[in-house]
């Protein structure tokens, strides 16, 4: 029998149904007829080990919901479930137990990879020859580990080399194997580590000496960004195993960093492909792709970072200083990720990937490096990284972007001694902003390279040409939308419908009280009464957007209003109060300023929810602060000055950013305002914000709403008096605009190709002003073939006019009408005169 090996490695997503376990088989067929044997290592069928964790992370028994998942599995596979008889025993003993130590987790956690392996074994062997292997004979965790014990039980590693005697042992074609877990010395379950399957898959190969690891996904493979952050993201077809471990380590989240080392040092190629179009290319890792030019091959993002800054006069000339402070790390278990130092300073980052943040460890970090130097800690930090080959080599471009973030914090820079990556810690909210112009310049604009396969966006595109997707409202009404703009265009058009159909979505959110939809994001007076009279408040920043709703509502109804504005004069609060407008105080100064205006009045506070920090040394010099908010610190000396001056608090409030797409957001931001209730006992309402994500880009998923609505209710149940308001803008607009331009020129300067419209930044400042993306189609060439690329600019004097980059388009010629999408929010509202030129009007569809 041939001794030629193949590993074949397939996640949870593409191992849950019977109907995805024929396209398994049909490859490992294939492999078979090519000659080679097949080693096939799986993961734990879909949200087997999620329910998992979920007994180890809140301790409640997740044995009920578990059986019922096998059953629903058994049922599809048409397996006996008589045969899982003895595991559902096992599980049901390690879920009574009220606490688990490490060996135990193991044991709980690899159940999910376990049971999937009976249920496909079973299976197959209806039809095919497939023999077990158990990962505990074959794999067997190194003694030399000096980690903590959580870490070496829960991510373990192995030695291995290649085995002629163990594959010896090995006399037929085709096995399976589960992966994740492997054996420690004494034989114990241990675990592999997140996606550890991958490394498994990687260990084998190693064993048997194999040809190659095949990585089997749902995506097509490894992007030059996070797609869902930047559509333009190239597929990267052929990598070397240093950039593929640096996009892995900082971000990227294809395939596991520790899983590529054991096949780099042997030299075995890995390709990761993609098991929804297995005849797609996919990414291939080989030491032959290795890079000779400079050369940046990806931009990645890591949020959660938290930041720890250490400063001393003490550390300058003193031996073992910097030591010192390390072992505090490495006595609370804590992995240090970047590091970066001055003479006086030391700043290191903690990835919350790797680290158990609690707010209790960060305090006993804070206390035990106390007496060695001050400590500064910075939350809700973005990593943003490059990697490539020979950085160094690309940094004036690279300077050219960050300059222009000069004004923003970059909290630190480091750069790899290996020069393969160099990583920006910045503010969360400026993340991706960041990364976005840096993928621009030294990813987009650059000339293409044969190693890049098609954007994401690209992909998409063809794919839903495939599909029967649902058109949008103006894929329906095209050629009206095409007569409105022969006669006014260049014009914003807004489809009434597609609002309501959002408040009617946005009412699916039971634990909500009231909303209040944020006029900010389009103030259009048909917008604001189709909105108003669905039963929406509305909130207001400026006297301008007060005087705009009395214009569509009755006097009477002011009490449907909130304003909030911020760094306002003392005039607009007097004038909205005594108005009788709800009105929310974001800065404690006016407070202690001008007590006589609040005076027996009831009024909504805004907390920073401890965004950033003001209170780090690099804001001080930079001379910033977080705008927006008022310190929890502040919050004592504030009651009792509310007190005594007989200014009622009826209200908390935050807000925290926008086009946010974790369904978790909300429900945090509502249990940090609760911890101030003890301050302010007279407290009703619990005011949440907006920043309700929509789909955006192509590929994103939307936001959650069962979810986001489960969350807040068990919010609500903790507080069963507090009334819940939220206030979204975007989220009830967005999709609802389109703007119309006419092409006006068009022009090619080598390869690139650009397409001008007649309106530009002066009518849709988001894409120069965020990055953002939007849709833009040729409207009246819609169902042409997009046969090059091109820039789509504006008419303003100005190289930042760009509405969008690289955009599939088709042969476009003057007059033709280019369609934005989804501009409903934050286009006309942002609109400026800049050149003297007129933004596009607003005009509302009618059908
Ligand atoms: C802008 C704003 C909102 C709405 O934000 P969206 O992202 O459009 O949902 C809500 N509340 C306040 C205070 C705002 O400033």
């Amino acid at each position: 029998m041939t001794s030629r090996w193949r590993v074949l490695k397939f996640g949870g997503s593409s191992v849950s149904t019977p109907e995805q376990w024929q396209t398994i088989l049909q490859q490992v067929t294939d492999n078979i007829h090519q000659g080679y044997r097949v080693l096939l290592v799986h993961s734990a069928c879909y949200g087997l080990t999620n329910a998992l964790e979920e007994k180890i992370k809140t301790g409640h028994s997740v044995y009920k919901s578990i059986e019922q998942r096998l059953n629903t599995l058994a049922q599809d596979f048409a397996v006996s479930i008589d045969v899982f008889t003895e595991d559902l025993q096992q599980l049901h003993q390690l879920c009574e137990l009220s606490e688990l130590n490490n060996y135990q987790q193991a044991e709980l956690l690899s159940w999910g990879e376990r049971i999937t392996h009976r249920l496909i074994i079973n299976h197959i062997n209806k039809t095919q020859e497939a023999h077990s292997l158990n990962p505990k004979d074959w794999l067997t965790t190194t003694v030399d580990d000096h980690r903590n014990p959580h870490s070496r039980v829960l991510s373990a590693k192995c030695q291995v080399q290649n085995n002629p005697q163990l594959q010896d042992k090995l006399q037929h074609q085709f096995y399976v194997m589960p992966g994740f877990f492997a054996a420690d010395e004494s034989g114990r379950t241990v675990l592999l580590g997140r996606s550890g399957s991958d490394t498994s898959a990687a260990y084998m190969a190693v064993l048997l000496n194999a040809e190659r690891i095949e990585i089997w996904t749902d995506v097509d493979g490894i992007f030059s960004a996070n797609p869902h952050q930047i559509p333009e993201a190239k597929l990267l077809l052929r990598l070397s195993y240093q950039e593929a471990r640096e996009i892995a380590a900082s971000g990227g989240t294809v395939i596991h960093p520790r899983s590529i080392l054991p096949a780099e040092q042997n030299n075995i190629p890995i390709y990761i492909k993609n098991s929804l179009r297995p005849e797609a290319p996919g990414t291939i890792l080989k030491h032959e792709f290795s890079p000779k030019k400079p050369r940046v091959s990806a931009v990645n993002t890591r949020h959660q970072v938290t930041l720890v800054s250490m400063e001393s006069v003490n550390m300058w000339h003193q031996a073992g200083f910097i030591s010192d402070l390390f072992a505090v790390y490495k006595d609370l278990g804590l992995s240090v990720d970047l590091i970066s130092t001055a003479q006086t300073n030391v700043t290191i980052s903690l990835d919350a990937a790797d680290n158990v943040l609690t707010p209790y460890i960060l305090a006993k970090l804070k206390d035990q490096l106390a007496p060695l130097c001050d400590v500064t800690i910075i939350a809700n930090c973005s990593a943003v990284t490059l990697v490539g080959y020979r950085i160094r080599a690309m940094a004036d471009t690279i300077a050219s972007v960050v300059a222009t973030f000069a004004d923003q914090r970059i909290y630190i820079t480091t750069q790899s001694t290996n020069d393969l990556n160099q990583t920006f810690v910045v503010d969360e909210d400026q993340a991706d902003k960041l990364a976005r112009a840096l993928h621009e310049v030294l990813i987009t604009r650059l000339p293409e390279r044969d190693d890049f396969g098609p954007s994401w966006a690209d992909l998409v595109a063809r794919r839903s040409k495939t599909k029967t997707i649902t058109q949008t409202w103006w894929q329906q009404n095209r050629q009206q939308l095409l007569d409105l703009a022969q006669q006014h265009s260049p014009c914003y058009v807004y489809h009434l419908d597609t609002i309501s159909r959002q408040i009617d979505k946005l009412k699916s959110l039971t634990a909500v009280d009231r909303f209040f939809y944020a006029m900010k994001a389009n103030s259009q007076p048909d917008v604001l009464s189709r909105i108003y009279q669905q039963g929406i408040g509305l909130e207001t920043v400026s006297p301008g957007e007060i005087r705009r709703c009395l214009e569509i509502m009755p006097k009477s109804d002011v009490a449907t209003l909130l304003f909030t504005p911020n760094f306002a004069p003392i005039e607009e609060y007097q004038l909205a109060l005594q108005q009788g407008i709800t009105t929310t105080i974001d800065n404690p100064s006016l407070l202690y300023l001008h007590p006589h205006v609040f005076q027996n009045q009831s009024v909504i506070l805004r907390l920073d929810p401890g965004h950033g920090s003001g209170h780090h040394r690099y804001v001080r010099t930079a001379g910033e602060q977080s705008k927006f908010g008022i310190p929890e610190s502040e919050l004592p000396k504030l009651a009792t000055w509310c007190q005594q001056q007989n200014i009622h608090i009826c209200g908390l409030h935050a807000h925290t950013g926008s086009g946010i797409l974790d369904h978790q957001n909300w429900q945090r931001i509502a249990h940090f305002l609760a911890r101030g209730l003890r301050y302010f006992t007279d407290v009703r309402i619990i005011n949440v914000g907006g920043g309700l994500g929509i789909k955006e880009n192509p590929g994103d998923t939307g936001l959650n709403f069962s979810a986001l609505n489960k969350s807040l209710l068990e919010f609500k149940k903790q507080y069963p008096s507090i009334e819940l308001w939220m206030e979204p803008g975007r989220f009830l607009v967005a999709h609802s605009g389109v703007l119309l331009a006419k092409v006006t020129q068009t022009k090619l300067k080598g390869n690139q190709g650009y397409i001008g419209l007649e309106t530009g930044m002066n009518s849709l400042i988001r894409p120069a002003l965020y990055g953002a993306w939007h849709n833009i189609v040729n409207l009246s060439r819609l169902d042409a073939v997009c046969n090059y690329t091109a820039n789509i600019v504006g008419p303003m004097c100005e190289s930042g006019d760009i509405l969008g980059i690289d955009r599939p388009m088709p042969d476009t010629q003057a007059g033709d009408v280019v369609l934005i999408a989804n501009t409903g929010a934050y286009g006309a509202t942002m609109a400026s005169r800049y050149n003297l030129r007129e933004p596009a009007q607003e005009l509302i569809f009618r059908a």
